[in-house]
Parts: C-alpha cells; structure tokens; sequence
C-alpha cells in the first residue's frame, strides 16, 4: 500500500527523521488559518499517489495567507497523471540550499535490502541512475544487521556526501531503517533530503510503502487505507477474505489457483478479440477449498459488478475434487437466489481434473437454465466471451 506524502511524513516524525511542520487541508478557505500558524509563508503540496507532483504545478510556494488560500484553490481539483487532487498539504517552507535523494527499498533479485543514495535528488531519480549511473550509490543492507552506524557511513561515503553533513545524514539514514523495519514498509523514499542555510538536514519529501502481508500486526495501518479511493468490489471481496482484483472488461472470472486464473484471463482475452474485444472482467481465486460458501461470495460479487456480461468458472480438481466444487456451484445458486439476488447472467462452467466426470453429471442434472458446461477451457472462454458480446 502507497501513502500520500502527509502520510509518510507523520511516520517520519513518528520515529524522529527531521521534517518540516506542516497540515492537511481539503478546501482552499482552510489554507489561510493554517499558513497563519505557519509563520505567515506556506508550501503548498498536492497530495496524489503519484511521483513529479512539482514539475505538473503541483507544488506552490505562497508568501501569505491569502495566497496560500489562491495556490490551494489553484491545485485543488488539479489533475496530476490521472490522480485528482482531494487535499493538499501546506507545509513550512524550507530554504533549500542542496538536494539528496536517499532510500531503502526490498531488493527481491538481490534476496536482501537496499539502501540507495545521491547528492544529486530532487531530480527524478530514475534519470539520475540512467544518465549519470556513477552519480547514485546502491549498498545492500543486510535484513539482521541493518543499518548499523557503520553501515550508515558507508552509503554516507559512498555517495560522497559532504563531510561536515555526514554525520547528520547517517543519523537520518538510520533513522529512516527505523521506519522501514518498525512499520514493515517494503520502500521508504526521501527525494529531497534537503539541507537548508542553516546546514541543517530534513526530508522535505517522502515516498512510502507498506507490505500488506504484514497488516496483521500493524493494527495502526489500516487508518492508513485510502477507503475513497478503493473499489467498492474489491473493498467487498476484502472484507469476504477473496483474492480479487477489478478489472475492465465485461467477462467475470472464477478459478482455483492464481495461476490458472492468470492464463484464464489470458484465455478470454484471446478469445474476445473473435468477439468484438470483450475482455475479463475481473480477477478472483476462490483457492483450494472452494466451499459452497465461497463460491457462493465470489459469484455474488462478481454478479453485482455491473460490467460483468457472463460468467466463466474454471476449475481444475486437485485435492478438492470437482464434485466438491460442483456441488459448491449448486449450492452457491440456491444460496443466492433464496438470499433474493438470483442469477440473471449466463455462467458457463469448466471442470476438469480430479473427479470431473462426477462433477460434470452433478451439474447436468442440477439443470440450472443459465448454467452451461464446455469441456475445455479454450472452448468454455470462447463461449463466455460469446455470451458477453451478444449481451
Ligand atoms: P515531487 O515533485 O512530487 O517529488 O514533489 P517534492 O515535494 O519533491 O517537491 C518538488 C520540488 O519542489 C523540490 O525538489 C523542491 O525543489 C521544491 N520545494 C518543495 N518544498 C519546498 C520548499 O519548502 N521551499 C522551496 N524553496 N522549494 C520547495
Ligand atoms: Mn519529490
């Protein structure tokens, strides 16, 4: 899960990396009181998901209330690469008199972690590792010993940041492997590091990445959750404990496995190019048990998304066989037409593997008029993706 700036900027503060003063607000009036308290000056900052906010206006210096009022209003409702903007925050203003660029990040190819840095930030740094590689120093940092002094003078040294502000960047260093570590981020991204006339060092921007996988013992990060932001069906499948992911086509999908879903959507988007472009509508691995229960949560979300034309199951019996599975289709019908939000849109199923035969006569005899089996899965994706085109 990415945060907005404000958001990674209070976990700084939290674990005591220098940053500036600052605020959210979400309408213009309100950026007069909080410039006020500010000193009188303000940065006016767009809060999107997304990188260059200062190159596409996003980003306002105002010298008084009443302009911090006019920049707000200005970059409020800014759309920035796709992202509207719903706040922005207003900050202290920095005088910046040099631009670092630091980060840690999980190196997966490396099996380890990463620490990265430059003296030339502020700049995006994917051109700085293209144009000028030698100018962005890549030390790895062991998960156990972390960054230990030592380690921080060496990314220090190895940057080739100033003397007479290393010890306060290894400080900060340190300090930053303290919110990657403690609040189980997968990044954590500081572009600029600043140091302003006085000499000092402070994070005048930051980029943060939490690893969900750890959410379970991170009860603090859930008020982190962008709620408006997120699909109300994924948000539904989350709840449902479902492995689903919104996508935009018109075909919903079922499957055991998340590889099989993958080549499943592979399969009807192929597929859909015989009929007219229909695409998958979705991504959704119900995993090995497929219970009547949760075949029953997934085909009520995938039923009450509006996009979705027809259905495709396909299921591939392993250790929960396809008569376990067809008699979960089945059930999951009953379920949902006796809770009043009976099927309307044609399924077609396909069971192969273990016990499909079974599976297959379960399902025949079941006669369900808008259920149809096809035996293969090029030719149950052909069917479906017919069946959305014709809708
Ligand atoms: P990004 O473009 O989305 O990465 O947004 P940043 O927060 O990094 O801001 C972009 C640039 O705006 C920075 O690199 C700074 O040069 C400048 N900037 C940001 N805050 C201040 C500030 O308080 N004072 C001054 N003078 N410049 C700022
Ligand atoms: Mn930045």
């Amino acid at each position: 899960m990415d945060l907005f700036e404000y958001q990674a900027r209070d976990l700084f503060a939290k674990h005591g990396v220098p940053v500036l003063d600052g605020e959210v607000i979400d309408t213009p009036e309100a950026a007069a009181a909080v410039t006020e308290r500010l000193g009188g000056r303000a940065v006016v900052k767009a809060q999107v998901k997304v990188g260059g906010r200062g190159k596409a206006g996003g980003v306002k210096l105002a010298a008084d209330p009443a302009d911090a009022v006019e920049k707000a209003r200005a970059i409020l409702g800014m759309d920035i690469k796709g992202h509207t903007v719903h706040k922005v925050m207003l900050a202290q203003t920095a005088d910046i008199k040099e631009e670092y660029y630091v980060s840690f990040l999980l190196d997966r190819t490396n099996r380890t972690f990463l620490a990265m840095a430059s003296v030339q930030g502020g700049v995006e740094i994917e051109v700085v590792a293209e144009e000028n590689p030698e100018a962005l120093a890549k030390i790895a940092v062991d998960a156990v010993e972390g960054v230990t002094p030592a380690k921080a003078a060496e990314i220090v040294a190895a940057a080739k940041f100033p003397a007479e502000i290393a010890d306060q960047v290894a400080d900060v260093l340190q300090k930053l492997w303290v919110v990657f570590v403690k609040e189980d981020a997968l990044l954590v991204e500081v572009n600029p590091l600043v140091k302003t006339g006085e000499g000092k060092i402070v994070a005048l921007d930051g980029k943060v990445s939490l690893d969900e996988n750890a959410d379970f013992r991170q009860p603090e990060h859930e008020a982190l959750e962008d709620k408006a932001a997120a699909n109300p069906l994924e948000a539904k499948a989350k709840e449902k404990g479902l492995n689903y992911v919104k996508l935009e086509g018109e075909v919903g999908i079922i499957g055991n496995g998340a590889g099989l879903v993958m080549s499943t959507l592979d399969v009807v988007a192929y597929a859909g190019e015989n009929h007219g472009g229909v695409k998958p509508a979705n991504f959704l691995d119900i995993g090995g048990g497929a219970s009547a229960e949760v075949m029953a949560n997934g085909l009520e979300i995938i039923l009450g998304d509006p996009d979705v034309k027809s259905v495709f199951v396909n299921v591939f019996g392993g250790i929960t066989a396809c008569d376990a599975v067809a008699n979960g289709i089945v059930q999951a019908l009953e379920l949902l037409s006796s809770k009043g939000e009976a099927v309307t849109k044609p399924l077609v199923v396909r069971l192969d593997g273990n016990n499909a035969e079974l599976g297959r006569q379960i399902l025949t005899d079941a006669n369900h008029p808008l259920v149809q089996q096809v035996d293969t899965m090029d030719g149950a994706a052909d069917k479906a993706a017919e069946l959305a085109a014709a809708k």
